[in-house]
């Protein structure tokens, strides 16, 4: 059984994405200093992009916080966004 590494609900589980955090966590990331951040491909073909949801303005890294807890986020393999926790912080 895998769990979200943050709520600690129980996700699918993910070979591939052992530590990643669950939709309704996901929605929560902000940046360092608390900014909300929206995730998303960069076409239909994929790519990694996130801006701040409050300007609009791209937010160039792929650190974001969920509880204060440090979270990086990256194109999923099927398409969408992933977002997992960094182990041994
Ligand atoms: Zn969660």
């Amino acid at each position: 059984m895998q769990t979200c590494p943050i709520c600690y609900k129980t996700v699918e589980p993910s070979e591939r994405y052992p530590h990643y955090v669950c939709s309704d966590c996901a929605k929560l990331a902000k940046s360092q200093d608390g900014r909300a951040l929206i995730f998303f491909n960069e076409s239909i073909s994929g790519g990694y992009a996130a801006k701040y949801a409050d300007t609009g303005e791209s937010y160039n890294s792929h650190d974001c916080y969920i509880h204060a807890v440090k979270c990086y986020a990256d194109e999923h393999r099927f398409g969408g966004i992933v977002i997992m926790k960094i182990e041994n912080q």
